[in-house]
């Protein structure tokens, strides 16, 4: 479903430019489940962005569902990006608008009918566990309930792969638990490939079916979890 082929980003030139990614490939299959892990500054977050290019890699390819992204005009990626639903650490919600609007903003920008809006984003909601809370504000959300409303929005335009940039990170242990198990139940309910980077082991462990870890901008060692984990 997803697969970078020799993708390296340069920032920057001459003797300041930083190599935030070498000559990457990964190949994450239809349905997976599939964790990144690295410290700070490693390329983690420089990786996600490449694959729907919201970073465009200096070198190599990124195909998605058969499309090389890299390939693709302007109007093409866009389209594209639709197969892509993106969630973030700090949720990235409109404070302006209610839990619904948020939820239905991808679809307005897609022009979708308002009618239709409504039978897409009700489920959504109801599959997050927000359907009580559809006419709150962000700011009178708990973080975990920020994050649903995010995936939720990230699902809207009924996306392929959902891509996590640390999702966790700014939620305490039990929230990020909750998180955890919402998406498995969105990537067996949904049949979503998931791709997500993150530095917390234990994110990796409880719902990764397959890890790779990324350090220096290089995927120094990939193996399935169980096998990532198990000392030698
Ligand atoms: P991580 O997500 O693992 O913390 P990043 O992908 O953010 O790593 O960063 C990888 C490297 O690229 C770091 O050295 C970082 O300083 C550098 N970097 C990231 N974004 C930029 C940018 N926009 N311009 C210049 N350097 C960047
Ligand atoms: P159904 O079998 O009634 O279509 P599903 O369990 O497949 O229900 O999906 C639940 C809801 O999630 C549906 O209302 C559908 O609109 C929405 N949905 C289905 N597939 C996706 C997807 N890939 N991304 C986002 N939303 C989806």
């Amino acid at each position: 479903m997803i697969k970078l082929e020799g993708v390296s980003k340069t920032y920057g030139a001459g003797p300041t430019a930083v190599h935030a990614l070498k000559n990457i490939d990964l190949e994450v299959p239809k349905g997976a489940i599939h964790g990144v892990i690295g410290l700070s500054g490693a390329g983690k977050s420089t990786l996600i962005r490449c694959v729907n290019l919201l970073e465009r890699p200096t070198e190599g390819n990124v195909i998605v569902d058969g499309q090389d992204l890299t390939r693709q005009d302007s109007e093409a990626l866009r389209q594209s990006r639709h197969q892509l639903g993106m969630i973030f650490q700090h949720f990235n919600l409109l404070a302006s608008r209610t839990v619904f609007d948020n939820v239905a903003l991808p679809l307005e920008l897609m022009g979708v009918s308002k009618g239709e809006i409504r039978e897409r984003v009700e489920p959504l909601l109801d599959l997050t566990g927000l359907t009580d809370k559809a006419t709150q504000y962000p700011a009178q959300l708990s973080g975990g309930q920020k994050q649903r409303v995010a995936i939720a929005r990230a699902l809207a335009s009924r996306p392929k792969v959902l891509l996590c940039d640390e999702a966790t990170s700014a939620l305490d242990p039990q929230t990020t638990a909750s998180i955890l198990e919402l998406l498995q139940d969105i990537n067996r309910k949904l049949g979503l490939t998931i791709l997500l980077i993150t530095h917390e082991m234990e994110v990796v462990k409880s719902i990764c079916h397959r890890v790779g870890l990324i350090s220096d901008g290089e995927l120094v060692e990939e193996a399935d979890v169980g096998d990532f984990f198990t000392a030698p």
